[in-house]
């Protein structure tokens, strides 16, 4: 009998990841492909479909595949589509569920990968049987995916769980989205980048990063420099630590999780970020929410938890279309 698998997208700016992923969250295949070298949407589609199957035929035993998650900056769970996402070469409302599954004559599903990610925690990493959490990727910007009795919310519009554009400082860093001090201008592998270098401005002291172009400057090394002790690296983990937790602490008020995760590189730094994170989150929290929210590194962390959470939303969908 075939083993039944879905398949896992995970749609970047440069590369597109794929997996076939069955039901336990064992990755049978991985693969990619560029997101940008097509003429239009539809040869992007008909690339991904002709890697997959060439990859189901050189597995050792055959599969049946059975749904397609997919993970994409702005992609709308309600609508199918991926709107207007600034980081990829397709402009405008794209109808992404409805090319997929003209392409592939399967169900298929799209939602965010921050949202994503979410759902692979919950189907096969840490939050089995936990109903309330906050995933919190902090990638190149700071995504989002809140997870409230049980479900993941949408909201209105599809788009719920934008924790990296609320308020974080008055007046603050330019975002890309056009306004002033969003968290991900701060928490965020370029925004903790951009810390270090307002500290190196600021500070008188001796620093490693004082000969490190901005170009050169990746989370990895400054978890490294903090565990040197370079000064401006561990300032600059206090300081992100500091505004993230603030952050937290307010969405604590708005749906009272048990424990939160992080994703990403810059969870990679693992005490160095989630220290300063919790006890700044138990200062600004209201004290009937104090000690009692673990933050924690997913348990994805180290795999590729995009691919798995597209998986668990097809997983996740396939359940309710069985219903
Ligand atoms: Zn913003």
């Amino acid at each position: 009998m075939s083993k039944e698998v879905v398949l896992g997208i995970d749609i970047g700016g440069t590369f597109t990841k794929l997996g076939l992923v069955d039901k336990s969250g064992a990755i049978l295949m991985e693969d990619e492909v560029r997101s940008t070298e097509h003429e239009g949407i539809v040869e992007f589609i008909a690339e991904i479909q002709r890697h997959v199957e060439q990859s189901i035929l050189k597995l050792e035993k055959p599969v049946l595949l059975k749904g397609i998650g997919v993970g994409a900056p702005n992609g709308n769970f309600y609508s199918g589509t991926i709107e207007h996402a600034p980081n990829l070469v397709w402009k405008g409302i794209i109808p992404f569920v409805e090319l997929m599954e003209k392409q592939f004559g399967i169900p298929a599903v799209v939602t965010n990968d921050a949202n994503a990610a979410a759902l692979g925690e919950m189907l096969f990493g840490h939050a089995i049987g936990i109903d309330n959490f906050i995933m919190i990727a902090l990638g190149t910007g700071l995504g989002s995916g809140l997870v409230v009795d049980g479900n993941l919310i949408y909201g209105n519009d599809g788009f719920a769980g934008e924790l990296g554009h609320v308020r974080a400082v008055d007046n603050g860093r330019q975002c890309g989205c056009g306004k002033r001090g969003c968290l991900e201008t701060y928490v965020s592998a370029t925004g903790i980048k951009r810390t270090v270098f307002e500290l190196l401005a600021n500070e008188n002291v001796e620093s490693a990063f004082r000969k490190i172009p901005f170009s050169k400057l990746k989370p990895k090394l400054i978890t490294s420099l903090a565990e040197e002790g370079d000064p401006i690296a561990i300032k600059a983990f206090e300081r992100t630590g500091f505004l993230l937790g603030r952050s937290l602490a307010d969405s604590v008020a708005h749906i009272s999780p048990a424990k939160i995760f992080l994703f990403g590189g810059l969870a990679k730094a693992g005490k160095w970020i989630i220290e300063p994170t919790k006890k700044s989150m138990e200062e600004h929290l209201l004290p009937i929410y104090r000690s009692k929210i673990d933050i924690l590194p997913s348990a994805l962390l180290n795999k590729n938890i995009a691919v798995l959470g597209a998986a668990a939303l097809s997983w996740k969908q396939l359940e309710r279309l069985a219903k």
